[in-house]
C-alpha cells in the first residue's frame, strides 16, 4: 500500500478550486498550500523550528545545488535529508533540470541527458534522468521530481515540441530508475504556452499513473496573464485524485488564480528573497522597510499576523535592522513573509471548505488591478 494519497475534501461551487489532504510518510499536507524553498537544505536565515511556526507543512530543497555541495552521499550517510537538515515534515526535491537549464553554463543537451560546467570548480557534469533520480533517491525527500527539459520563454513551437517529447521519454526513464516506494515521483507537464502541446504532455504523464503531477515551464519569464491561461488549459487534463503542483509560482494573484483552476501546491523563493532585499509582504502589498516612514513607526508589521516577528517587534525595529544590514532583520522578515504566504493559502483553504472562496477572494481572481504584483522580484 502506497504511503501517499490525495483526498479531496471539498470543491468550490463557482471555480475549480479544491481543498484536500496529501498524505506523505512525514505527515499530511493540507492543500492548497504554499511551500517555502530551502535551496541548500536550509531556508535562508530561518531555523526549522521557526519554519514550523509559520504553518508551512512541506518544504523544498534543490537537487542541483545539493549535488554540487555537499553531495548526495554525505546527505545519505547523515541519515537522509530530513535528519541532515533537522526537518521532520514532508520535503520535496526538484530534479535539477530547471537549474541546469537556467543557471549553468550548458555545454550540451542530447536525448541522453545534459552536460554542463560546475559553477563551483568548472568540472564538466553529466546529468541524465537516471542520475537525477539516483541523487534524489539518495537525498531521500518524500516527493521527488522527474528530470525534464524546461525551455526558457520565449521559445518557438518547434523547440517546445522537441522539449515535450524529450521530457516524456526522460520521464519513462525516471520511472524505471526510481528505487524507493517511500518516495513519490511526480511527473511534470511541459508544453510552454501552447495548449495542444500541454495536452500531449499531460496525456503521456497521466498514462503512467503517477502519484502526483506538476505544471512546469511557467514562471520562466512569460507575462503573468499567460501563466493563468497555461494553468487553466492544463489542470483539466490532470486526474482528480492526485495532487497538482504549480512549480515556481508564489505571488498572491498567481496562486489565487491557479487555485481557482484546481492547483494544490506552490513553491517560490519570493518570501526569503524579498526579505533579503528588506521587503515585507503585508496583506497583498509589498513594503520596503528601508523607507523613511518606517523609522519611527512603532506598530507591528501587521497587527493581524500571528508570526513571531509581528507579535514581538515594531516596524521601527525592523527598519533599524535592515538599515544596519543586521542578519536578524533578514530572519525576522523571512519568518513574516513565509507566514504571510502560507496564511494566504490557509485562508483560501478555509474559504473553499466553507464554499466562500469565489466571493472572498474575488479581488484576486479578476484580471490585474492596482494591487501590487510581486512578479518583479529583485534577483
Ligand atoms: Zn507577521
Amino acid at each position: 500500500m502506497s504511503p501517499f494519497s490525495y483526498q479531496c475534501q471539498k470543491t468550490c461551487s463557482c471555480t475549480q478550486a479544491r481543498a484536500g489532504i496529501f498524505q506523505t510518510p512525514h505527515g499530511p499536507v493540507e492543500t492548497p498550500r504554499f511551500m517555502p524553498v530551502g535551496t541548500l537544505a536550509n531556508i535562508k536565515t530561518v531555523t526549522p523550528a521557526q519554519i514550523q511556526q509559520t504553518g508551512a507543512q512541506m518544504i523544498l530543497a534543490n537537487t542541483y545545488h545539493l549535488h554540487l555541495q555537499p553531495g548526495e552521499q554525505i546527505v545519505h550517510r547523515a541519515g537522509g535529508l530530513h535528519r541532515f537538515m533537522g526537518w521532520e515534515g514532508p520535503i520535496l526535491t526538484d530534479s535539477g533540470g530547471f537549474q541546469v537549464f537556467s543557471l549553468s553554463q550548458l555545454r550540451e543537451i542530447t536525448d541522453e541527458g545534459v552536460t554542463f560546467q560546475s559553477p563551483r570548480n568548472g568540472d564538466l557534469i553529466h546529468l541524465t534522468p537516471e542520475k537525477s533520480i539516483e541523487i534524489q533517491n539518495a537525498l531521500g525527500a518524500d516527493v521527488i521530481m522527474a528530470f525534464d527539459e524546461c525551455p526558457p520563454y520565449p521559445a518557438s513551437q518547434t523547440e517546445i515540441t522537441a522539449a515535450v517529447h524529450r521530457t516524456t521519454a526522460w520521464l519513462k526513464r525516471c520511472v524505471q530508475a526510481h528505487q524507493r516506494p517511500d518516495q513519490a515521483l511526480f511527473g511534470i507537464v511541459q508544453g510552454g504556452i501552447y495548449p495542444p502541446l500541454r495536452q500531449i504532455s499531460a496525456q503521456a504523464l497521466v498514462d503512467l499513473d503517477l502519484p502526483g503531477y506538476a505544471i512546469g515551464g511557467v514562471s520562466v519569464g512569460e507575462p503573468p496573464d499567460l501563466i493563468e491561461k497555461i494553468v487553466q488549459a492544463t489542470t483539466p487534463l490532470l486526474p482528480q485524485n492526485k495532487p497538482r503542483y504549480l512549480m515556481g509560482v508564489g505571488t498572491y494573484r498567481e496562486m489565487a488564480q491557479a487555485i481557482a483552476a484546481g492547483v494544490d501546491l506552490f513553491d517560490c523563493v519570493i518570501p526569503t528573497r524579498l526579505a533579503r532585499h528588506a521587503n515585507a509582504l503585508v496583506q497583498g502589498d509589498r513594503w520596503n522597510l528601508k523607507n523613511r516612514k518606517f523609522r519611527e513607526d512603532f506598530q507591528p508589521l501587521d497587527a493581524s499576523c500571528p508570526c513571531y516577528t509581528c507579535q514581538t517587534f515594531t516596524r521601527a525595529y525592523l527598519s533599524h535592522l535592515v538599515r544596519s544590514r543586521e542578519l536578524l532583520g533578514y530572519t525576522l522578515l523571512s519568518i513574516h513573509n513565509i507566514t504571510e504566504l502560507v496564511r494566504f493559502t490557509q485562508r483560501i483553504r478555509a474559504a473553499i471548505l466553507a464554499d466562500r472562496f469565489a466571493q472572498e477572494f474575488q479581488s484576486w481572481l479578476q484580471p490585474l488591478s492596482s494591487k501590487v504584483s510581486s512578479s518583479q522580484t529583485p534577483r
